[in-house]
């Protein structure tokens, strides 16, 4: 079935072709059982189109944008590939090895989705939202708690620097806020944009030599969106599923 049937858009060199079936997916990307049968017992006969064409991209480490209608399965078109790589590279990283971002408490919690049954013990999911109290302050101390939640890696000998990433993100953040001061004098109650605290994260994590595999999902694509896109992931696979915009 081609792309055009899949009503799937893509953009960008090495995009590989939709795979049709969580069969083939398993035999090329050499999923384990487990997780199979973990897709099997939700019901889930074949990937949706949107699964069918990002599935393949992440699983070959791609950076992807991906901008699906509600509802068109986005879920899983991330969480398989996160499961998998986190089951693979197990030595590497002992502990917390993906952090998903949500600009909502309601995505947020949806984490929870990924915890996949019959691997005990291996992947569990914890959410961090941005504050209890105050919107303004909840929003303020998003990043802080989302580096809380990098910074859970506590075990010395991952060595893969995650638990510093901590530091960082709260001295990025301190510097763009008195950097700012001189030119809008920001507000402390002033919140930030989710961009704008996304790229904060993601500039820690640079500082760490942490190269993530990045991914945006999103069911539409506005301007903003696209701007994010352009600072931070380069040469993403684009994926655009359905009409632009809805
Ligand atoms: P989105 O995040 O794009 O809004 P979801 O990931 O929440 O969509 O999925 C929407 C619904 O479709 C959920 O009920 C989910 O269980 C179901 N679903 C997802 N993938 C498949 C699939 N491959 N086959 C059948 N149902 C699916
Ligand atoms: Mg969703």
């Amino acid at each position: 079935m081609t792309r055009r049937a899949l009503h799937v858009r893509v953009k960008g060199h090495d995009a590989p072709d939709p795979v049709l079936s969580f069969e083939t997916l398993g035999e090329t990307f050499n999923l384990s059982e487990q997780l199979l049968k973990n897709v099997a017992s939700l019901g889930f006969k074949r990937p949706s189109p949107v699964q069918a064409q990002s599935l393949p991209a992440m699983l070959k480490g791609l950076e992807v944008l991906v901008a699906a209608p509600t509802g068109t399965g986005k879920t899983l078109a991330f969480g398989l590939p996160i499961v998998h790589h986190l089951a693979k590279d197990k030595k590497k990283y002992k502990r917390l090895r993906a952090v998903l971002l949500a600009p909502t408490r309601e995505l947020a919690s949806q984490s929870g989705e990924l915890r996949p049954e019959g691997e005990a013990g291996q992947v569990d999911t914890n959410t961090k939202r941005a504050g209890g109290g105050k919107k303004e302050k909840g929003r303020k101390r998003f990043a802080e708690n989302v580096t809380n939640t990098v910074a859970e890696n506590k075990d010395e000998q991952s060595g893969d620097g995650l638990p510093r990433v901590e530091d960082e993100t709260q001295s990025v953040w301190k510097n763009r806020k008195q950097n700012e001061c001189g030119k809008e004098r920001r507000n402390e109650r002033q919140r930030a944009s989710f961009a704008e605290q996304l790229s904060v994260v993601m500039a820690a994590c640079t500082k760490m030599g942490v190269q993530p595999q990045k991914a945006l999902f999103s069911a539409t694509l506005t301007a903003k969106v696209d701007n994010w896109v352009k600072e931070n992931l380069t040469n993403p696979i684009r994926i655009i599923v359905g009409t632009k915009n809805t």
